[in-house]
């Protein structure tokens, strides 16, 4: 079959050679794809995997293929004989990079073909970008050891820039103003363009905090989350060097999840897909592929611009928009129940939804009592499906605890559910990549290595400098400050002058044994920095082994060895494990990958080239580390359950999904309750978790659920009420659904929906004959049991336990079942 490979004039193999880095590589017949590449793919799957030159735009639904559009791709490029290192693919997350990283070699198969291909998430790129290009780039007060500050560590900054402001956080709540700060950045906003727009009171005063704030940051040579962003972009448009530099090496950018980008990460992306300075940009435009579904935009939030993938073809006249349709994840009942729900945002272009898989099972819907009914249900339709998927003859297969996981809108309605399932035994693990790293000894410990990584670096100094208590208190690190503030250093600085000083230097009043002790913090940091020189005098050494020493020399594990609580012995184990995870990384760091290198053969991407010094190394770590998000830790390999939140649920699929909480205030959240934008990402959020589930998917209400102690009567979520009758089974564990609460009556009251599905409203309706959890029964064959759950509708089933035959999900309609108790 011809493949479309040339949709502009015939390639010039020489252009791909790939000792040229400035060669715009062009695909080339030869060497021909590899058959593999093409396996399994739809005709436009096909066509977007080999429209290579010039803007893409792949708009499609849920489960139709567009991450693995994304990854034949970049196979395809290499096989048609671009070099790997021209490529720049990117994810929403560090695990889906690795992910793709890994099936584009088992795709081309071993050899080192795919070296020097960079697949990285926005921030990591923009982190190592600026790394390698801050010294020249003009951003005052940014060198490249710069620390990434995260969250904890604004909203530490904050606090202080407030304080010292005298500022009340009454009246100027810290989140809320690092809420302000990040919004702002993320539109490209920094601290002056801030306050020149900046109308009223309140924002007059953010904007002084803004500005003080960033001076802090920058004084301490350090970045938050958003600069990554925001100074890449800024490097990248008033840096030619940088600019083309990036712009040589990666001829191929291609951008997954599209529709969660913010503006920042749009201006990003199109200086990187813009001709190399001084060359024509290519007539039709850069080869820029984006792939998104706007429908599953989820971090509005956050910043992100569902506009900026509504206006790709704006942006990019040539571009050419392929949608895939076919969906291959879901169930049609399951996809019929999406569709549905998301009909109901009147701000979206429609996407029919088609799958031709089997039906396979409706959504089940249940209602229960209070959230200890709706975790035990959860645990129960675990089991069974654990258990038994395979007891009746063409039954699905039995799914195993990796393929079945636990959607929530907040993390807060984890915790019952853990419970539950730990005391039942199902291995469960919860998708908090951040959960480790910000324990309390974690932290110290980076916190030391974080200073060794850069000296300027105060929040971290403050942490630690007298952790473990070393005699250099509160009171004197306030004079150090003032010191420090007084000279323009930092603080780490004003300590060795007060260490060296005999007189005292910037702080003469400083009794003698707290300049002694002071002395000895600053010769324990130099030990570990050689004053820069790092570890010995070629700058090498392993990495591991410098955690190790810091937690030893530091005193952080004898401190906590000297505690004799459970709590204290599993720290000093996690400090052990800091140090297997800093060993992990030294042996997988693969410099090649690192999209600060040349990634061009006789750069870092050869396989010759050195290890990299222990500084870079570090620097490297803590950025992993600072860098990781909930969904990096999502590891089915595991065999256990995973609970996570629905957004950190993007982009992967279950085999079955249980999603908990769907009541007014969580689901949508009330932070949602003021603007039917809002509304309509919440249901976008809906429609994502929905949307992940690939045989089964059960979504739960509780009518009562505990909030800050208080047993809180609930309203089930509009969202249910929005979901096909013909879809799905509904049933009652705690007799509400013929109630108030959410009757059939109730829905159809509920208005016609846009779905069309309007006329099946009727086949929805409960039955079940007034069985019950709790009931007790005979089975012809089965003998007696108890009902454990029931669900109702067209095809209601009762799960019950027999005392001989044990547990049984039964068909009621076949099963004439006798009651035995009334
Ligand atoms: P999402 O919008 O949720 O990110 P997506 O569009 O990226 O979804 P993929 O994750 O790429 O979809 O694919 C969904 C599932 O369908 C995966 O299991 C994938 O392997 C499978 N799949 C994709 N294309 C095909 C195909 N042509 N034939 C069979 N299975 C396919
Ligand atoms: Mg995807």
């Amino acid at each position: 079959m011809r493949t479309d490979v040339h949709t502009r004039a015939e390639p010039d193999p020489s252009k791909a050679d790939p000792h040229s880095t400035l060669a715009r590589g062009t695909p080339t017949d030869s060497p021909l794809p590899a058959a593999d590449i093409f396996a399994g793919l739809t005709d436009p799957q096909r066509r977007a995997v080999t429209y290579t030159e010039g803007p893409l735009l792949v708009l499609a639904g849920p489960g139709s293929g567009k991450t693995r559009v994304i990854t034949r791709r970049i196979a395809y490029l290499i096989s048609c004989g671009i070099p790997a290192w021209q490529i720049l693919a990117l994810t929403f997350t560090n695990k889906a990079a690795a992910e793709m990283r890994q099936r584009v070699g088992a795709l081309l198969g071993e050899g080192a073909i795919a070296r020097g291909l960079t697949v990285s998430t926005f921030h990591a790129l923009c982190a190592r970008l600026l790394r390698r290009f801050a010294d020249g780039a003009d951003i005052p007060g940014l060198t490249s050891s710069f620390a990434i500050y995260d969250g904890a560590d604004q909203l530490a900054l904050v606090k202080a820039v407030l304080a010292q402001l005298n500022l009340s956080t009454a009246n100027f709540q810290p989140r809320s103003v690092v809420a302000r700060i990040s919004a702002a950045k993320n539109e490209l906003l920094d601290a002056p363009a801030f306050a020149a727009r900046a109308g009223n009171f309140y924002d007059r005063h953010i904007a002084r905090v803004f500005t003080a704030y960033e001076h802090a940051l920058r004084t301490a040579c350090a970045v938050d989350f958003d600069d990554l962003l925001l100074l890449t972009a800024r490097m990248l448009r008033h840096t030619a060097a940088a600019r083309n530099a990036c712009r040589d090496r990666w001829q191929y950018l291609l951008i997954d999840e599209y529709q969660d980008t913010n503006h920042a990460q749009l201006v990003i992306a199109s200086l990187l897909a813009g001709a190399p300075d001084g060359s024509p940009a290519p007539p039709d435009g850069p080869n820029l592929c984006v792939v998104g579904d706007p429908d599953q935009s989820i971090y509005g939030w956050r910043g992100a611009d569902i506009g900026n993938i509504l206006e790709f073809e704006e942006q990019y006249p040539k571009a050419t928009v392929i949608p895939l349709g076919e969906n291959f994840r879901s169930g049609a009942h399951i996809l019929a129940a999406a569709d549905a729900l998301i009909r109901h945002n009147a701000l979206r272009k429609h996407k029919d939804l088609y799958t031709s898989r089997p039906p396979g099972e409706r959504v089940e819907v249940v209602l229960c009592n209070d959230e200890h009914d709706e975790a035990r249900l959860v645990l129960d339709w675990f089991r069974t499906l654990q258990e038994d998927g395979a007891t009746a003859p063409g039954a699905p297969d039995r799914i195993s605890w990796k393929d079945m996981t636990v959607f929530y809108r907040t993390n807060a309605l984890s915790r019952v559910i853990e419970d539950t399932l730990r005391n039942a035994g199902v291995p469960y693990v919860i998708a908090r990549g951040t959960a480790f790293y910000e324990r309390e000894e974690i932290r110290h410990a980076l916190g030391y290595l974080r200073l060794v990584a850069n000296p300027a670096d105060d929040v971290s100094l403050g942490r630690i400098v007298n952790t473990p208590a070393r005699g250099i208190g509160a009171a004197t690190i306030g004079r150090v400050e003032t010191a420090a503030a007084e000279l323009g250093v930092p603080l780490l600085e004003a300590l060795r002058r007060t260490a060296l000083d005999h007189a005292g230097g910037p702080t003469p009043d400083l009794a003698v044994r707290t300049r002694a002790a002071i002395a000895r913090f600053v010769r324990m940091i130099d030990g570990w920095t050689g004053r820069g020189a790092f570890m010995g005098h070629d700058g090498t050494g392993s990495l591991a082994g410098l955690v190790e020493r810091v937690i030893g020399e530091s005193g952080l594990e004898a401190m906590y060895r000297a505690g004799k609580t459970d709590a204290d012995a599993e720290r000093v184990e996690n400090l052990a494990e800091l140090v297997s995870s800093a060993r992990e990384f030294e042996v997988a760091f693969d410099p090649s990958a690192d999209p600060a290198s040349d990634g061009a053969p006789g750069s870092a991407a050869d396989p010759a080239t050195p290890r990299p010094p222990l500084a870079a190394l570090l620097r490297a770590f803590l950025e992993h580390v600072t860098l990781v998000s909930d969904a990096d830790s999502i590891d089915p390999a595991q065999g256990a359950v995973t609970l996570m939140t629905l957004h950190a649920a993007k982009g992967l699929e279950f085999r079955a999904v249980a999603m908990v909480g769907l009541e007014e205030g969580l689901l949508p959240h009330s932070r949602a309750s003021e603007s039917p934008a809002d509304l309509e990402e919440e249901r976008r959020l809906c429609f994502v978790g929905i949307t992940r589930a690939m045989e089964r998917l059960v979504i739960t209400t509780a009518r009562y659920r505990t909030i800050r102690g208080l047993s809180t009567r609930t309203i089930p979520s509009r969202f249910l009420r929005e979901l096909p009758p013909d879809h799905i089974t509904v049933s009652d564990q705690a007799g509400i659904a013929d109630s108030e609460d959410w009757s059939d009556d109730d829905r159809a009251q509920g208005g016609p929906t846009r779905s069309g599905a309007g006329s099946a409203r009727e086949s929805g309706r409960l039955s079940g004959s007034g069985l019950g959890t709790g009931s007790l029964v005979r089975h012809a064959q089965f003998g007696v049991g108890r009902v454990l759950t029931v669900t109702r509708g067209r095809d209601a089933r009762a799960r019950i336990l027999f005392r001989d035959a044990g547990e049984k999900t039964i068909v009621l309609e076949y099963a004439k079942l006798e009651r035995l108790d009334r």
